[in-house]
């Protein structure tokens, strides 16, 4: 898949390769801006029918037998009849500009005017065009292509060599956007990329904590006095303030959430002292007293519609642990005290925006206690934070500054893992008709790729057993996806496009000659614990974590 990227890119002219790596995606711009085709089939019908001259009703027919909006338009254009004479010939300018005004018509008619715009494309359309623009505008192009094989391409295109691809990367973590590292690459060459800077607005990727096995370990990786913080089962926001004034809140996922905590926009506006600021915390929901709630009630503010209401009977609060930009100045090189020291400066804390509970210490006694602490006090465990000098903030990496300490390690023997669903088995008795396991894969970084873990069936409640084939369906595929390394022996019996995590508790990591994780690596006794949808496939556990874990046993 590089290779042919590679190939390709290096054919795309300077002023497309910004729109031909969004749509290499699947997307038409980065993915926190938003900006999300999906079509309905029907709409996307119409316009095939409009631009073929061929009927709705033979159109539904012909997507019966295909099974796919694709191949159906591609079929239909064949067929289209001399006497329509194309309208030229379509430059992918085009393409992207119409796709983008798809996505911005709302409100009464705008079905009808998205409906015409599409006609419009594919009356330009060769059928192999069709073929591709339809699958777009319905979000299911699913090439299995991620953002890491694009930059390996763009690597191995501008560069020549894959190895540049650590300076993408290290970009990529701070400017989540493959078309602006794509221009720049093309515009500026290596150097440009490497000023790629903190940009307020654009979110950053978000720094991840490693994890030890006793907390006498952490005085290996951290010598001498650690910060010891509150770690809190709530959601991690990270809120970005512009010149203008202009508040927006960027989730885990790098998702816009700004429009479900009005509240939360209000206190920073009002309690944090700075003209310009990138900030970080974990939100959680709160009684009336401002104690912790647990996280299925902060879920309810997952929502479009009433969150007026639910802002009041919800109330949350904001532990800020980060700062990450100060008045035009990136503060992501700088030491963790010097940056939340910062922090501690610009917030006027009360109830509902805080900094984050901590303790400086290097007595694990003192870390232990501290510990059963916060989790007395309802929350999750504790984060350790190094000290050092070169303790920055580092953007999309699981480094060694951060260290978690779970209630989940103190069980005997048991760890969680977030695993991604890439396929399905069909169950069997109670279970027939319905999915019977799940198999779950992590991510490996360094290839782009997940492999097998393990196959999921205990754990999973009648209810969702119900539910999970409504909740995979729209990631349906026919074959594995392209970037899954399986066995023989996992032959799936539905395929997954790999989107959706699920935590996993095990009680230890074995080794199995059926999984592809570390070259046979298994969990035993995994167990469901819940739906991870703040997590992207790309953030669930690494197959090297899991490598790590299993050194360590
Ligand atoms: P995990 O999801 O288990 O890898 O744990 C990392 C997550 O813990 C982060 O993404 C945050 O959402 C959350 N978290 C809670 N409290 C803190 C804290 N004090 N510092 C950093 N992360 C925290």
């Amino acid at each position: 898949m590089r290779e042919i990227l590679a190939d390709f890119f290096k054919s795309v002219p300077t002023e497309d390769i910004a729109k031909v790596a969004y749509l290499t995606l699947g997307q038409i711009a980065s993915e926190y801006e938003g900006e999300v085709l999906g079509m309905a089939e029907k709409s996307v019908l119409k316009a095939v029918a409009m631009a073929s001259g061929m009927e709705l009703g033979k159109l539904g027919k012909m997507l019966d037998e295909t099974g796919d909006i694709g191949l159906t338009a591609e079929k239909a254009l064949q067929k289209k009849p001399q006497t329509l004479v194309p309208l030229g010939t379509l430059t992918l300018r085009e393409v992207f500009e119409k796709l983008h005004k798809v996505t911005s018509l709302e409100g009464s008619g705008s079905q009808d005017a998205k409906v015409t715009i599409i006609a419009q494309l594919l009356q330009k359309a060769s059928p192999s065009g069709a073929k591709y623009i339809t699958r777009m505008v319905m979000s299911t192009l699913r090439m299995g292509v991620g953002d890491m094989t694009v930059l390996d391409a763009l690597a191995i295109a501008y560069t020549g060599e894959k190895k540049n691809k650590g300076i993408l990367e290290a970009a990529y973590n701070i400017c989540p956007d493959v078309g602006v590292i794509a221009e720049t690459l093309v515009v500026e060459g290596l150097k440009g990329v490497e000023k790629i800077d903190v940009h307020v607005g654009r979110p950053i990727k978000m720094m991840l904590a490693q994890r030890v096995e006793t907390l006498e370990d952490v005085a290996k990786k951290m010598p001498g006095k650690v910060t010891v913080e509150g770690k809190y089962d709530g959601e991690r926001i990270q809120a970005h303030k512009d010149k203008k004034g202009k508040i927006t809140l960027f989730s885990r996922r790098l998702e816009n959430i700004t429009n479900q905590f009005p509240d939360l926009v209000g206190y920073l506006e009002k309690n944090v002292d700075a003209k310009e600021f990138v900030v970080e915390g974990e939100v959680i929901a709160i009684d009336a007293a401002g104690k912790c709630l647990p996280f299925q009630t902060l879920m309810q503010r997952k929502r479009k519609h009433d969150v007026a209401d639910f802002v009041m009977k919800v109330p949350v609060q904001l532990k800020l642990f980060d700062l990450l930009y100060y008045n035009g100045k990136t503060q992501l090189h700088e030491a963790y005290y010097t940056r939340t020291g910062l922090l501690e400066k610009i917030v006027s804390c009360g109830k509902h925006l805080t900094i984050a509970d901590k303790i400086v210490t290097d007595d694990v006694e003192e870390i232990h206690a501290f510990f059963v602490k916060m989790l007395k006090s309802g929350f999750e465990g504790i984060i350790i934070k190094s000290m050092a000098e070169d303790s920055e903030y580092q953007a999309g990496t699981r480094g060694w500054n951060w260290i978690k300490w779970k209630k989940e390690y103190v069980k005997e023997m048991s760890d969680t893992f977030d695993l991604v669903i890439v396929g399905a088995f069909y169950g069997r008795g109670r279970r027939s008709g319905v999915y019977g396991a799940l198999l779950c894969a992590t991510y490996n970084e360094k290839t782009d790729t997940f492999e097998t873990l393990c196959k999921l069936g205990t754990g999973l409640t009648d209810e969702l057993l119900e539910e999970l084939p409504t909740r995979l369906a729209k990631y349906k595929i026919s074959h594995k996806a392209a970037r899954l390394q399986v066995k023989r022996e996992m032959e799936a019996d539905v395929w997954f496009e790999p989107a959706i995590v699920v935590e996993v508790l095990a009680a230890e990591i074995t080794k199995s000659p059926y999984h592809t994780t570390g070259s046979g690596l298994a969990l035993r006794f995994p167990r469901f614990v819940k739906f991870r949808d703040d997590k992207k496939a790309e953030q669930a556990t690494t197959s090297l974590e899991v490598m790590e874990m299993m050194k360590r046993k």
